[in-house]
């Protein structure tokens, strides 16, 4: 017996024309033989889903069904859908843009002069260079038009022929059990046409693969993921088409005391425990050299100093960033027997804040009467 239209869907039966189509949307776009290529009970539940959608979508038929159910429709002539052909222009009609397939959209002329493919290359610099800029002379791999033939793929002469099995269109409609399927033809490989004489330099590809040095000007400021475009050093075009173009992307590699945010530069920086405490000048490196920097008596570990435009340089004309020193202390280790006396001796001076930082925690979390209650119990 045949399955019920409303089952299939999984609507219900008194479900509006957006129910509907909303429904068969779903399954035909999880059924659909483009995303399940070869799979027989996909296939079958697809036609079944447009079956159902092609009754319960046309008000007649819908009543007809409702009221005398499949052999109703039978007796009135309905015998399913006609043929692939209109699954598929039905599914068009309803969201053809989802699918690439079939419309007229993706058609083009295959012989018309085509560009280049893009192409990428990734490199990776240094810190140092990214916060310079940089030259860099690097081989490109491509292919490129071939002269000979103009990229046409003939010898010089000859022109190439339509091809035979698509007519020139470049796709071939190819049966897949229930479906046809358009593909790329395999005598052209989608360009429409062949070349009976082949260009010998080019064995008729039109293209030829090369090596090609390319100068990279990497200018200064440039971060991880930048991207650069070199307009016409992709590969080349055919029939006269323009070449592609070469898209660079930067990785730029850590340094080892240097940390970056955009133009931000970040210093960590080891002061000793007596400098920090006495107050100092210090020789800071930068990106640039060195700096000379005041570390004021008394200074805690994680205080934060400033190197106006010290920086990276904006990428577009924009102010160059700073560089931010952040102090750590350094408690020392290893003291002789000397040293140990001294610090006592220090020690012995102090008043102590560790005494007072306690006063102050407790006072700040925790109000006498609790802490009485608490020596109480
Ligand atoms: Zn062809
Ligand atoms: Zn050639």
């Amino acid at each position: 017996m045949a399955k019920c239209y409303y089952e299939i869907l999984s609507v219900s039966r008194d479900a509006d024309g957006g129910i509907i189509k909303k429904a068969y949307r779903k399954l035909a776009m999880k059924y659909h033989p483009d995303r399940n290529p070869g799979d027989n009970a996909a296939e079958e539940c697809f036609k079944e889903a447009a079956e159902a959608y092609e009754v319960l979508s046309d008000e007649q038929k819908r009543q007809v069904y409702d009221r005398f159910g499949h052999d109703g429709l039978k007796n009135s002539g309905y015998s399913g859908p006609r043929n692939t052909g209109d699954i598929f222009s039905n599914i068009n009609d309803i969201f053809g843009e989802m699918f690439g397939f079939g419309g007229g959209s993706r058609r083009h002329d295959p012989n018309a002069p085509s560009q280049g493919e893009d192409l990428r290359y990734d490199i990776e610099i240094s810190f140092m260079e990214a916060v310079h800029g940089t030259e860099k002379e690097v081989d490109i791999s491509k292919r490129e038009t071939c002269w000979t033939c103009d990229g046409s793929g003939a010898r010089p002469g000859h022109k190439p022929q339509t091809c035979p099995t698509c007519q020139g269109r470049g796709q071939v409609l190819r049966s897949q059990g229930f479906f046809q399927v358009s593909s790329t033809c395999p005598q052209c490989h989608g360009q429409g046409q062949v070349v009976a004489e082949p260009c010998t330099d080019c064995n008729g590809a039109g293209l030829k693969k090369k090596k090609k040095k390319v100068n990279l000007k990497i200018p200064a400021g440039v971060d991880t993921g930048s991207r650069m475009r070199l307009t016409g050093e992709g590969e080349g075009g055919r029939r006269g088409g323009p070449s592609g173009d070469l898209y660079v992307i930067i990785h730029v590699l850590e340094h080892e005391f240097f940390l970056r945010d955009g133009r931000t530069i970040f210093l960590p920086y080891p002061v000793p425990m007596v400098k920090a405490a006495l107050g100092c000048e210090v020789d800071v490196p930068t990106v640039n050299g060195a700096s000379k920097m005041k570390i004021p008596a008394g200074t805690q570990t994680g205080e934060r100093f400033t190197l106006r435009s010290e920086g990276i340089t904006g990428l577009r004309g924009g102010s160059k960033g700073d560089m931010i020193v952040e102090v750590q202390v350094q408690t020392p280790t290893g003291l002789s027997k000397k040293q140990k006396e001294l610090l006592e001796e220090f020690d012995g001076h102090c008043e102590h804040e560790a005494e007072g930082f306690f006063s102050r925690l407790f006072r700040g979390h925790f109000s006498k009467e609790k802490i009485s209650k608490e020596k109480n119990q």
